[in-house]
């Protein structure tokens, strides 16, 4: 019987860029040299997979190859139905390279399946290839049908697809070898298969054991090692299981002083890559990928015959593919639950320990506590971010080491994102002032003493009728609140909050909606010069008139569009309408004029803001000279470094910009130095301090003064009387914007105003 030949045209080299057999980087490998034995049986080897250019290259890399003393002979199959076939007539083949996903995705796996249970083919090995990266193992069939290996076709490079076809190939002789003895390759095979359905390593490894001792007719003992490389030291041993007399060492470093013969069995069977009998002990080599051998040692007096030797190596080599895929797996969840830095719960598995929670009884008595590190992103700009790794995982273990409920157990800690944490236990242990109090006493990194202080958002769980996931949310919106509030504070979940959300979500849709119908419209206060009350400028200002004609604050709906992340959109909206309205009031002479937009630090943070302030710039043909931004003071004080090098790209565009609300943040001297600014604008607050407050204009008399430091511009807003102006005028405050000079104006409106001005001038 003839394979099928592949369709005419087929490359038989892979070329370069293909990403699933590339051999091109090896091409000086050294393969055993190709010695034709006449007359010779052959390994028969099955190549299946849809893609010809596969069997093309296949048969390429292993030309002219021998295995043990044998030739190699390709038979192929396009599809499984094809190779069904072929195995169905040809019992003795060796080796399957089977392509997993073929006319159908588990097409591959089926196949396995017909071999092993219709075809009744225990002996042939099989190796599973596929060609998406990122597919994952089909973990339940490679335990349920004895697959001897399982590799992505762009990690089969010559070498590894060399290595592993052999490996197979000796795998298979050993299983023809041992024809005879049946019963015990069927023990094996059922041993092999029992293991792989066992989950993680250590229950594998005690499944070795009792195997293995069940093969030899003893009692389970000895133990299972894995050589570890020791993070600065030696090798170790690690006692992955244990039995018998051994049991108590599981789990621990195996120590050559107090072991002296068992750990140099242990040691020289690594070495030699291969079981041995020595001093009392018989010994079994694992292979394992990444020089992760395992070593088991049963102890065991006198001689093992040749057959049972035999039986165990190929329980060995059986075992060795279960264990890889085991510890694969193993990695896998650990992966998928673990934090990678600090080994903490990741937010995955905190979502399933909230979920057991509020299942059982300890739901009423337990209490959820997020904990953000306060001002993070500046010690990782400021110190780097190893340092800010290095805090991370202080301030897990130090969360995790002395927090304690009243029975003295830890409570369980989980990193959920970037710097926040999360606390889960009795609500008498989770207490916003004892995690705090944690923070009081700095954390020693690095040789120097760091201290953070963390906000908090707790849910009491009693109180809570969601799932574990919501629960999360919820401690969200609280922690959200307290950050709102103050750094290093903290608040508690209540229900009239989400009714509080519920409201913000409605409205988020209304906004949604009503931008997109044209609910939204600008309109535009004038700013005068102090000394002359001539108008220099306008500050847009945004307005949204709801159906039924009521007017909502910006107040209340740009916080909505900022967390709903509408903001970008109805920013940049802003923007091009208010620069097309600089431009309409130049067309009709006001050409000195300045147009100030409003920019939220959610629009202003956007990775394409520049860009998208070029566009609005470029499209309406608005001179950059005569715009300026308004940033508000607490934007100002966070990220410095990110904010710096944004303010840097900004001002290449031409256009200026003007801290809004100044004086009601902490921004420092030195920071302000730091940042390129054109203006500060005095808050209203302090412009209605001037009189109505016993503190009277010290705050903005500061402000116009370090304005006048700084080489700053100085706006006052929210001026509403004609003392007011005055005291500016005396503290030398040059601009001011408020009521007093004008209410924030239509389009037509403010044309008009700036008419009557002129007038108002030229009378
Ligand atoms: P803001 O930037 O501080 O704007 C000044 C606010 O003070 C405006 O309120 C304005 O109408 C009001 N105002 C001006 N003069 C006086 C006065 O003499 N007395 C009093 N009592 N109030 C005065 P508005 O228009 O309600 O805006 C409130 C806030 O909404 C703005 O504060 C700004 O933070 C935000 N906002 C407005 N438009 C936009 C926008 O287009 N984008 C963004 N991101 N935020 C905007
Ligand atoms: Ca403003
Ligand atoms: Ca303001």
């Amino acid at each position: 019987m003839s394979a099928p030949t592949p369709p005419s045209g087929t490359p038989t080299q892979a070329s370069g860029d293909r990403d699933d057999l590339i051999f091109a980087d090896e091409a000086d490998l050294s393969l055993p040299s190709p010695i034709r034995t006449a007359g010779a049986a052959t390994w028969r080897i099955l190549v299946v997979d849809d893609d010809a250019d596969v069997h093309s290259t296949t048969s390429f890399a292993l030309k002219n190859v021998e295995m043990q003393g044998r030739p190699l002979e390709f038979l192929h199959a396009y599809s499984a139905r094809e190779a069904r076939a072929i195995l169905e007539q040809q019992p003795d083949i060796a080796v399957v390279l089977l392509d997993v996903v073929m006319e159908r995705p588990d097409a591959g796996l089926q196949l396995v399946r017909q071999i092993r249970e219709e075809l009744g083919l225990i002996e042939v090995r099989i190796i599973l290839r596929t060609g998406q990266p990122g597919y994952a193992p089909e973990i339940e069939a490679i335990r349920g049908y004895d697959i001897n290996d399982y590799r992505t076709k762009s990690e089969l490079t010559r070498t590894k697809l060399y290595t592993a076809v052999a490996a197979a190939v000796r795998s298979y002789q050993q299983l023809r070898a041992l024809d005879a003895s049946r019963s015990g390759l069927e023990q094996i095979v059922s041993a092999g298969a029992q293991l792989m359905a066992l989950h993680g390593v250590r229950d594998v490894a005690q499944g070795v054991l009792r195997q293995a001792a069940a093969l030899l007719g003893l009692a389970p003992a000895g133990v299972l090692c894995v050589r570890e490389s020791g993070q600065g030291r030696p090798d170790i041993l690690h006692v992955v299981a244990a039995a018998g007399e051994h049991a108590r060492l599981e789990g621990r470093e195996l120590s050559p002083q107090r072991y002296p013969r068992l750990a140099d069995v242990a040691a020289r069977t690594l070495g030699a890559r291969a079981g041995l009998e020595a001093d009392g002990w018989l010994s079994l080599h694992f292979p394992g990928k990444a020089g992760r051998d395992f070593v088991a040692c049963i102890p065991f007096e006198g001689q093992v015959g040749d057959i049972e030797r035999r039986l165990l190596d190929v329980f060995a080599s059986v075992v060795a593919v279960g264990l890889d895929n085991v510890e694969l797996v193993t990695h896998l969840h650990q992966a998928a639950f673990r934090d990678q830095l600090t080994g903490l719960p990741n937010r995955t598995r905190l979502v399933e320990l909230l979920d057991a929670l509020l299942a059982g009884p300890q739901r009423d008595a337990a209490t959820l506590a997020l904990v953000d590190l306060d001002h993070f992103a500046e010690t990782n700009d400021a110190l780097g971010h190893h340092f800010g790794d290095l805090l991370l995982v202080a301030v897990g273990k130090r969360l995790k080491s002395r927090l304690k409920d009243d029975k003295g157990r830890q409570l369980e800690v989980a990193r959920i994102g970037g710097d926040i944490f999360c606390v889960l236990g009795d609500a008498g242990a989770v207490q916003p002032a004892a995690i705090q109090a944690l923070f009081r006493v700095p954390f020693h990194i690095d040789g120097q003493d760091v201290q953070v202080s963390a906000t908090l958002g707790l849910v009491r769980l009693g109180e809570h009728d969601g799932s574990g996931a919501d629960a999360l949310k919820d401690a969200d919106i609280a922690l959200k609140r307290a950050k709102s509030q103050q750094r290093a504070g903290h608040f508690y979940f209540s229900r009239s909050m989400g009714i509080e959300i519920r409201e913000r979500v409605r409205m988020m849709h209304a906004l949604r909606s009503g931008f997109q119908r044209g609910e939204l419209f600008l309109a535009y206060q004038p700013q005068v010069d102090l000394a002359t009350n001539r108008p220099f400028g306008a500050e847009a200002l945004l307005r949204w008139r709801l159906e039924d004609g009521r007017l909502v604050g910006p107040d209340r709906f740009i916080p909505i569009a900022e967390y709903s992340g509408l903001i970008v959109d109805i920013g940049e909206w802003v923007l091009r309408q208010a620069l097309a309205e600089l431009v309409r009031l130049r067309a009709v002479g006001y050409l000195g004029f300045t147009m100030s937009v409003n920019v939220s630090q959610v629009q202003f943070r956007h990775p394409q803001f520049v860009d998208m302030l070029r566009r609005a710039l470029d499209a309406t043909g608005a001179p950059p000279e005569f715009v300026e931004l308004e940033i508000t003071e607490s934007m100002a004080m966070e990220e410095p470094a990110l904010l710096i090098e944004k303010l840097a790209q900004v001002k290449r565009t031409g256009v200026s910009i003007a801290i809004d609300d100044f004086g009601t943040g902490f921004s420092s001297l030195s920071h302000l130095q730091r940042l390129q600014v054109d203006r500060l604008k005095i808050d209203r607050t302090f412009v209605t301090e001037i009189t109505g407050s016993a503190r009277g204009s010290s705050i903005a008399e500061m402000v116009i003064q370090l304005g006048r430091n700084l080489d700053l511009s100085v706006i006052a807003e929210g001026v509403e009387d004609e003392r007011q102006a005055h005291i500016l005028r005396t503290l030398g405050c040059p601009l001011a914007q408020g009521f007093l000079f004008s209410r924030p104006l239509s389009p037509e409106a403010l044309i008009a105003w700036l008419g009557n001005q002129a007038l108002i001038e030229a009378a």
